[in-house]
């Protein structure tokens, strides 16, 4: 008896010997999937524990310890710029909110970035430092920069001295006239003309496409509410038509126009390649904007009008055909109709396939709630 007792009790601490071992050489993942090595900031650090044991009235101190303004700034190699925009920053926000956080997401630095963010951090807490394990794109590091960004405002600006930190104040003032969201448009830039033209081009057909009525919509100062930041999914290189995607959750927007200056140091980090990735993530933000819950809308009305227009078109030759008054083999127009009709059926079931992929997937989650009595 005794020996078949142990037996099992023996083998269950093995199972569990193995565990444990596996478990150190594969730790369970991590639920971000960004891979992201933080300078931890005190407040972060405080969190868990101050909200579970300290009494009521300093877990109310330590939320009106909340910055007011968090500036978050993505970046990559941009050693060059860093101390002097730090140096800006520190002069025109202590002004302005007193409690402010700023927090730089190093994209994948591979120059001095880090180490200069990591001095900043030591002489002052209120900057904090996110560092990528490698180069993750801008748009990411925003969405990591916004998760952890505590302030009632926040204001994202790029890190290479080509935003003005000084316009922080004005756009602060502009928010608090009722707007969700208010985006910067260099209106007088300092870029190269290769540049400044597509961009022109870009923000005039998204204009078209989109209804929203700004005229700079990738400029990389803005400022928002934090319940904007904190329902904005963008991913890729969607942090272009971030104005779009808060305009269609219905945040109310506005633009002001602000200083633009030349870059100082390093180069740019977006190549040619921006025009076309610019020109499909346009399709997408349209795509998942407008036409998210009804596809059949966008593919039905094109496909019946398709359908309807070769129908007739076939429908009159083959009346002309049945009276003799043609040889419909040589009518290339026959052709035309056929095709019309096909890419007209195709369209409406597309649409169909979308709606039902739609409708498998969507969730409550998807809309925008602003408030709850
Ligand atoms: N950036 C980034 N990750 C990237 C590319 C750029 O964080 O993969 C940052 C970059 O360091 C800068 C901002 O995004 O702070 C805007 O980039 P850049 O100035 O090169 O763009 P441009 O002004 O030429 O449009
Ligand atoms: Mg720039």
């Amino acid at each position: 008896m005794t020996e078949q007792e142990q037996k099992p009790t023996e083998q269950t601490e093995k199972k569990f010997q193995r565990f444990r071992h596996h478990r150190r050489q594969f730790p369970r993942p991590q639920k971000d999937k960004i891979n992201v090595e933080m300078e931890k900031p005190e407040t972060q650090l405080a969190k868990t524990p101050i909200e579970k044991t300290q009494p009521v009235e300093k877990i109310i101190h330590h939320h009106q310890n909340k910055p007011i303004v968090s500036v978050v700034i993505p970046l990559l190699n941009e050693e060059g710029s860093l101390k002097e925009l730090a140096e800006q920053l520190k002069t025109g926000l202590h002004r302005l909110a007193g409690n402010y956080e700023v927090i730089f997401i190093d994209d994948g630095s591979t120059d001095n970035s880090f180490n200069i963010l990591k001095n900043l951090h030591l002489q002052n807490k209120r900057f904090k430092v996110i560092r990528f394990r490698r180069n993750y794109g801008k748009s990411a590091a925003l969405m990591v920069g916004f998760e952890r960004a505590q302030g009632q405002y926040i204001v994202t600006m790029d890190a290479d001295l080509q935003d003005d930190p000084a316009e922080i104040s004005a756009l602060l003032k502009e928010i608090k006239n009722g707007y969700d969201v208010v985006s910067g448009w260099k209106k007088k830039r300092y870029d190269p003309i290769t540049k400044t033209i597509p961009s022109k081009f870009f923000n005039y057909i998204t204009r078209l496409m989109t209804s929203v009525k700004i005229h700079d919509f990738n400029c990389g100062l803005k400022i928002y509410r934090s319940d904007v930041v904190k329902s904005l999914q963008i991913y890729g290189e969607l942090h272009r038509y971030i104005p779009v995607l808060a305009h269609w959750q219905g945040f109310r927007i506005a633009e002001l126009a602000v200083n633009h200056r030349k870059r100082k140091f390093g180069i740019t980090k977006f190549g040619a390649s921006r025009f076309l990735r610019g020109f499909l993530d346009l399709l997408t933000v349209i795509f998942t904007t407008r036409y998210i819950t009804r596809p059949l809308h966008l593919f039905g009305g094109w496909g019946i009008l398709s359908f309807l227009l070769g129908l007739a078109i076939d429908t009159y030759l083959v009346i002309e055909w049945f009276l003799g008054l043609t040889n419909l083999g040589n009518r290339p127009l026959f052709i035309v109709g056929l095709i019309l009709i096909i890419v007209g059926v195709q369209f409406i079931s597309l649409g169909l396939l979308g709606e039902l992929v739609v409708k498998g997937q969507q969730k409550q989650t998807d809309y925008s709630i602003k408030e709850i009595l």
